[in-house]
């Protein structure tokens, strides 16, 4: 039997990825714009693959690719009809390979664009397109709910309550893209201490900012609140200047975002040493957002002191025919005016 959600957490950091989106986007499979994941019934076998390479590289947590599966977005692409089948077959495909090692499955949702905090009648819409999600993915067997990226602290409570009706653990996490505050005007903390009270396992941030301009704002949250807390960065460099993704300007001034952020993209060792940043602030669920790729989780699984099954491949450079410490005098020569 496989520790719950809750346990884990009690045992040690939990280690998750993300950014299914962003990756499967880059390698062909979903269409940047509406960014909505036809990949899960028009590709199967590639979200099979990049949960597989999650997994191996230390994820404790599959989490369905439901982002964006939603009614509204699904409408948006013309497959309002595909909903039900999308939501399903996500939830099935990170079943199968969390069975392949000891992982847990996580349902997902995330904010809506339908919420309008001075709209009551959104209320009733998000509500209701949270619960036929959820109610599929619970049926089909989620371990617990990762609800994500909100701007509203609003959006999120309706998301919890849904989450605790269904008497599954909630994770939630606000998208840190203002300074200080989500856009119904709660500080970060603020908005963090609530959800915990109303019975969230775990809040904290994700998506949006790097890991150097998203830690300050955890260090307030793990002071607000008792329970877990969750930081899940973008591996972008993003600074003082552009705290967010968003924000980030390339050197002659165009938008990064979302799909020219490659310069911006952070190393393995730069995550690694976020892992242990994170750690060290207290974070008991530590992972990475959009522009995620295995490597980093590897990296920041072994800085957890984790051996993992991908670390296998890990990187063994004094087996570089060139980097090697009893290199030849011949070679230190070619590696000088190689590298100079
Ligand atoms: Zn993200």
């Amino acid at each position: 039997m496989s520790l719950s959600i809750v346990d884990r957490l009690r045992a040690g950091p939990v280690l998750g990825a993300e950014g299914y989106v962003f990756e499967l986007e880059r390698r062909g499979y979903i269409k940047a714009g509406p960014f909505v994941p036809e990949v899960v019934l028009d590709f199967p076998e590639a979200v099979r693959e990049l949960h597989r390479e999650f997994l191996r590289a230390g994820a404790d947590v599959m989490v369905a690719l439901t982002y964006y599966a939603h009614r509204e977005k699904l409408r948006d692409v013309g497959r309002e009809g595909d909903l039900e089948a999308m939501n399903r077959q996500a939830v099935r495909i990170a079943r199968e390979v969390a069975r392949e090692g000891d992982a847990l499955v996580a349902g997902n949702v995330c904010n809506t664009w339908a919420y309008d905090p001075d709209d009551p009648a959104t209320k009733q819409t998000v509500r209701g397109m949270y619960a036929e999600q959820l109610g599929w993915a619970a049926e089909e067997g989620i371990d617990f709910v990762i609800s994500e990226t909100n701007d509203y602290l609003g959006e999120a409570l309706i998301a919890l309550e849904v989450i605790t009706e269904l008497g599954l653990p909630a994770m939630v996490t606000l998208a840190p893209t203002q300074p200080d505050q989500t856009r119904d005007g709660y500080r970060y903390a603020d908005a963090c201490r609530i959800l915990a009270a109303e019975g969230a396992q775990v809040v904290g941030l994700n998506c949006d900012r790097g890991p150097q301009t998203m830690l300050p704002l955890i260090t307030d949250i793990r002071e607000a609140v008792e329970c877990a807390v969750a930081v899940q960065p973008v591996p972008y460099r993003t600074d003082a200047a552009a705290p967010t993704m968003e924000t980030l300007r390339s050197p002659d001034g165009e938008r990064a975002f979302p799909i020219a952020l490659d310069p911006f993209g952070c190393t393995r060792f730069e995550l690694a040493h976020f892992a242990l940043q994170a750690r060290e602030l207290g974070a008991d669920y530590v992972g990475i957002c959009c522009g995620a790729g295995p490597h980093h989780v590897r990296a920041m699984a072994e800085a957890l002191g984790r051996e993992v099954p991908a670390s296998k491949y890990s990187p063994s450079m004094d087996l570089h025919p060139m980097f090697r410490a009893d290199v030849a005098a011949r070679d230190a020569a070619f590696l000088h005016s190689w590298t100079v």
